[in-house]
């Protein structure tokens, strides 16, 4: 009998969790799955902010993820390429030099884009932490730092006008930490006095989706460490010396991006997802038009959590719908957003917020203290030996 063909599209979350949960299903054997990324190795994206506490200690080989063994032990077969295209009604994957790969179901991972140019003068030379050779980058930079204005700044999400909640910005963790963990970094290394800090966010306040507690304590605790916050801003453009908003200018030493983000642009011309590249889905990551289509993480159109977490929650759901729709049974619990994090302070304390209230809950739970230091530090180190194959998965 031909076995069914499993096409992911992406290989970090939302990719590595939707491959862990086919591999888990009971009929494993009869599928055939194929991964296409455009990297043989991923990196743990959430451990890049440490670039701005560890100095010459960051290296970002550490968390870099070779994925052949994975590959192999999950019976995977990796396809490294380019993603140009799908045709949805025959159900082909194209990439830029490979045969079309035809599926009977496909898992689009492919996360969102940095959308350098949505703002004037803006590009991945003005500092970030996003990738790892902008936070290689950051970490030498950080060596010479003697004091001056250093602005952390994140872009404003390119999202859907129907998304409901609206959203300003994508994912917050990395500009939280960064800040925190270097102001952290210049009192160990004598330099914050001489050091004033800024943090621009387009969100209408200190992250805007966490709950009110997280919202208040995190603020306070920006304050207490004499981290300016200007909330609602709207950036023009960005100068050598100057960041240019809507009301006033701000001149700046050093400075670091979360860039603006959009969706998958490969997306966009294959009649799959909206005009900024965002799939839309249903509770069940199950694209509304074509059946046959799941997505899953940043790439999904809702301002649902765009974090590694709920990633790992939507491969689940999704890889379980699907499989109650062809093989019957029940259908999984649909898709109900949660925003997690744990943000590294600096100084081995952490805070853990757990809430859905922007999103119409009315849960948030909330852990400040060294346990959720350490609890991020122990998932980093599960996470990267596992390559997100946890024994036991969100
Ligand atoms: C610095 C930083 C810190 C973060 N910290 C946290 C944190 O503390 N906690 C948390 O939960 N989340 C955190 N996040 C967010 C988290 O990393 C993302 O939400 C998560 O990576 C999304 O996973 P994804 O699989 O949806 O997409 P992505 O991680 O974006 O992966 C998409 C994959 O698709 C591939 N791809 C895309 N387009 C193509 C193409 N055309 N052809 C071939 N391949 C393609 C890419 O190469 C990539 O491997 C952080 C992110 C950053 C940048």
């Amino acid at each position: 009998m031909a076995k069914l063909r499993a096409v992911v599209l992406g290989a970090r979350f939302g990719g590595l969790a939707t491959v862990s949960w086919l591999r888990r299903l009971k009929f494993a054997a009869e599928l055939e799955v194929i991964v296409v990324d455009r990297w043989q190795e991923t990196v743990y994206r959430p451990a890049l902010v440490q670039a701005m506490a560890l100095g010459p200690a960051f290296r970002v080989s550490s968390m870099n993820m070779p994925l052949a063994r994975f590959w192999r032990q999950h019976r995977v077969e990796a396809v490294q390429d380019t993603i140009v295209g799908v045709d949805p009604e025959r159900r082909e994957v194209f990439t830029a030099s490979s045969p079309p790969i035809s599926y009977d179901v496909l898992f689009v991972a492919t996360g969102s884009e940095p959308a350098w140019d949505g703002i004037l003068g803006l590009g991945p030379h003005r500092g970030g932490v996003c990738e790892g050779y902008q936070a290689r980058h950051a970490a030498r930079l950080n060596e010479s730092w003697q004091g001056g204005h250093f602005v952390f700044a994140t872009g404003p999400i390119l999202g859907s006008p129907n998304w409901d909640p609206p959203v300003a910005v994508g994912c917050e963790p990395p500009l939280w930490e960064s800040a925190l963990l270097f102001e952290h970094r210049l009192r160990q290394t004598g330099h914050r006095q001489a050091s004033n800090l800024t943090v621009l966010t387009p969100g209408s306040e200190v992250a805007e989706a966490a709950g009110p507690q997280t919202r208040q304590r995190l603020k306070r605790l920006l304050v207490s460490r004499g981290i300016r916050i200007l909330t609602g801003v709207r950036f023009q453009e960005v100068t050598d010396r100057e960041i240019v908003l809507a009301d006033q200018r701000i001149p700046y030493d050093r400075a670091l991006w979360i860039p603006p983000c959009q969706g998958s642009s490969w997306a966009q011309s294959s009649g799959i997802s909206d005009r900024q590249g965002w799939i839309p889905t249903d509770h069940y990551l199950n694209h509304p038009e074509f059946p046959a289509i799941y997505a899953v993480g940043d790439v999904i159109s809702h301002s649902w959590p765009k974090n590694g977490h709920a990633a790992m929650v939507q491969a689940r759901v999704a890889v379980h719908h699907w499989q109650a729709k062809i093989r019957g049974g029940r259908t999984p619990a649909p898709y109900r957003p949660e925003l997690l994090w744990i943000l590294d302070l600096g100084g081995g304390q952490g805070l853990f917020s757990l809430g859905d209230t922007f999103y119409g809950g009315h849960r948030e739970v909330l852990v400040p203290g060294r346990s959720p230091y350490w609890a991020k530090h122990l998932f980093q180190a599960a996470y990267i030996a596992t390559r997100g194959a946890l024994p036991i998965m969100p």
